[in-house]
């Protein structure tokens, strides 16, 4: 079936108890085993089952199937955070003397995980660079090849079939952090990544009310991650975040359809802006990451990057806007915006940050589903003001 089906049908079935047509919020902490021998068979594995919450829950569960089946993996696992799905994966992939060979920009927490945690227990942390230096970067050790596209926050595109084929041919391990795009405008797995990943907080959950995460794959990995990592790191999802979610999933072809069309007229308004020294979106042609977004991507997604003159310019546009809220996070069904040279990447080294091309005029925009024409007033009257402001004290 089509994913606009699969997004409402997939993991959703009536209640088995009542006939509830919507998967109800089974909010409880442990399930009766009915029996001595079916507690004894449950836990010897002869007979699968809910046992006890930090494992398995049944509104969850529905969420995970559907993930699943949006990204066309065997089974998924849930987590409460994006954070936690990484972390979990980790600790049950990885062990001392091992490598992660990792295509930087990523995530400022990811990265934050992989040079802080990981290599305190022994893990080596390398940053390829680039998908051209990937083959020269993998080592005997190299267990995992991770990535990010398109990247955070100048929206840099990774050839996925590239990294893919690249990583086979040395029997090593891709994960894709598949945040920014969805399964609706990409779907790793049918690039040959073995595993992907999502901070569910954005654009699955969509509507900026919880935390979640969810990672997708094999079902012999999902196995062992929920055995390991889920169970002994219990990062695990509460079931009305788990209710969230496939309450969001349900939408998430609409939304992402409204989230590339803003999107797509945002970025192309702002191109044509005497204020706008450049605009960083994988939908306009000038992109250097177009030709393979169009490869790999049914859209071009709901972030778009700005240039503007300087530091005080973007202090100046920020402060303006009235639809946009200044916030971290992204996905959401209302428009953010974000200074990243100043939040989130503040704490980078300077060289780093101009390295992942994060300077001080660089404004990131998560499109929302407003309509388009209110947006784009909206960014027509911030820029307004920072021309008029910072003409007048010329
Ligand atoms: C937000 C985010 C994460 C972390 O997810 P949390 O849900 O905040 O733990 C990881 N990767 C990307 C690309 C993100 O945007």
């Amino acid at each position: 079936m089509k994913i606009r089906t699969r997004a409402v049908h997939a993991g959703h079935h009536p209640d088995p108890l009542t006939g509830a047509h919507v998967v109800p919020i089974y909010s409880t902490s442990t399930f009766a085993y009915g029996s001595f021998a079916r507690g004894e068979r449950l836990f010897a594995g002869e007979e699968s089952g809910y046992i006890y919450g930090r494992i398995g829950n049944p509104t969850v569960r529905a969420f995970e199937e559907k993930l699943a089946s949006l990204e066309g993996a065997e089974d998924a696992v849930a987590f409460a955070s994006g954070m936690a799905a990484i972390s979990a994966l980790c600790t049950t992939l990885l062990a001392p003397g091992d490598e992660v060979v990792y295509l930087a920009p990523l995530y400022g927490g990811t990265e934050g995980y992989f040079l802080e945690t990981l290599t305190k227990f022994g893990v080596r942390v390398t940053d390829a660079g680039s998908v051209e230096n990937l083959p020269q970067a993998l080592t005997p050790a190299t267990r995992l090849v991770y990535l990010e596209t398109p990247t955070n926050p100048t929206l840099r595109i990774h050839d996925l079939s590239a990294v893919a084929q690249i990583a086979r041919a040395r029997g090593v391990r891709t994960v894709v952090d598949n945040t920014f795009a969805t399964p609706y405008l990409t779907r790793p797995l049918e690039h040959g990544i073995d595993l992907v990943l999502h901070s569910a907080t954005k654009y699955l959950g969509g509507h900026g009310d919880c935390l979640a995460g969810v990672l997708a794959g094999p079902r012999e990995v999902m196995e062992a991650v929920r055995a390991e990592g889920l169970r002994h790191i219990g990062g695990t999802l509460g079931a009305f975040e788990g209710y969230l979610m496939l309450r969001g999933l349900k939408t998430l072809p609409l939304r992402m359809e409204a989230h590339c069309a803003g999107a797509a007229q945002v970025a192309e308004y702002l191109s044509q802006h005497p204020a706008v020294r450049r605009v960083y979106y994988p939908g306009l042609p000038s992109h250097p990451g177009h030709e393979t977004a169009r490869r790999q991507m049914q859209g071009f997604g709901g972030l778009v990057s700005i240039e503007l003159e300087s530091k005080q310019a973007a202090a100046l546009f920020l402060d303006s806007l009235k639809l946009f809220t200044q916030a971290v996070s992204l996905g959401d069904v209302e428009s953010l915006a974000t200074h990243p040279a100043s939040t989130t990447h503040q704490l980078l080294p300077p060289e780093v940050r101009a390295a992942h091309g994060v300077s001080d005029s660089l404004v990131r925009l998560s499109v929302g589903i407003e309509d388009p024409e209110d947006l784009i007033a909206d960014l027509e009257q911030a820029l307004e003001h920072v021309m008029q402001t910072l003409l007048a004290r010329r």
